[in-house]
């Protein structure tokens, strides 16, 4: 593969070629900009031994730069297209294996198939902004078989990753993130280094997976269930909003927040996830 995959020809030409249209609803933005790229390479601790996965390759611009770093690169992509540009261009390039499919549908059990390898997977994307939460859902929910992940989404998305009880971006993501993975913002990204243009800022988060999550509960599910509870109604008090949607005792609850030194009026959105487990230890004992 010869060509530059980031310059505004290359795409233009892809585009004639296999007579592409650019679809919305997969928010189809693409880098041009290599600068941005092996920054964000760079900084997603990616070396030679490494087995990496892609989520949506596009027209192949950071999944050119990545075969380079990386040992086994396994991409995947939704759009029938683009995979008929991936497949033609990354044709001769033996460490990238291309699957057509919708990352969300996507059986994760077959990557060790696929890499030929027990190794700890690191996944790398230039999310399409619609699913982001979707996305590292599923990822977090399979996060036995990866390592680190280094996500490009809306700058606001990134902002609800990291922020604290009591703020507006506080909620369900957030708690469900940090349960997983320490997370921080790599960098800012401007919308210049896009084609087309999106309408909104992005950044990038690199995540860690933990090897066990950052709190303890002997009943992880219904934690979960009680911090959806929480955000699906944040303005009403804990008490009114766990009865009313988890059939709870109020007493019961009550009872459970005074253990834990907690106003009996909180709402859940100023508990922080130590809280919920301890919480939800105290409910389902
Ligand atoms: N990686 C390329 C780049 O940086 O230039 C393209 C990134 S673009 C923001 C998102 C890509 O994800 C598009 O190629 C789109 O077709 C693809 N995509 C959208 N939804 C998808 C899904 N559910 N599963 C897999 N790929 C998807």
């Amino acid at each position: 593969m010869a060509e530059k995959t980031t310059s505004i020809k290359y795409i233009k030409d892809n585009i004639n070629s296999t007579e592409f249209h650019f679809k919305k609803e997969l928010g189809q933005n693409f880098l041009i900009d290599d600068n941005i790229i092996n920054k964000i390479i760079d900084n997603s601790n990616i070396t030679k031994d490494d087995c990496v996965l892609e989520i949506g390759p596009g027209m192949g611009s950071l999944t050119y730069y990545l075969a380079q770093k990386c040992d086994k690169l396994v991409a995947i992509e939704k759009d029938d297209k683009l995979i008929e540009v991936l497949k033609s261009n990354f044709s001769d390039t033996e460490n990238v294996a291309l699957i057509h499919d919708d990352v969300l549908k996507y059986d994760f059990s077959e990557l060790s198939n696929l890499f030929k390898s027990d190794r700890k997977i690191k996944v790398i994307s230039n999310l399409p902004y619609s699913i982001t939460s979707a996305v590292i859902i599923k990822l977090l929910q399979h996060c036995d078989i990866f390592e680190t992940l280094t996500l490009m989404m809306q700058k606001e998305v990134a902002a609800r990753l990291t922020a604290l009880p009591s703020t507006k971006d506080y909620g369900s993501l957030t708690l469900a993130v940090e349960y997983y993975a320490k997370t921080r913002i790599l960098l800012n990204v401007p919308l210049t280094v896009f084609y087309p243009k999106p309408k909104v800022d992005s950044s990038v988060v690199f995540f860690e997976i933990r090897k066990t999550p950052a709190v303890k509960t002997e009943h992880e599910k219904e934690m979960f269930a009680l911090v959806r509870a929480a955000f699906a109604t944040r303005r009403k008090t804990l008490i009114n909003t766990l009865s009313a949607s988890l059939g709870i005792d109020k007493e019961k609850i009550k009872l459970g927040l005074a253990k834990l030194n907690l106003d009996e009026n909180i709402r859940g959105e100023a508990l922080n996830l130590e809280q919920f487990a301890m919480l939800t230890d105290i409910l389902y004992k």
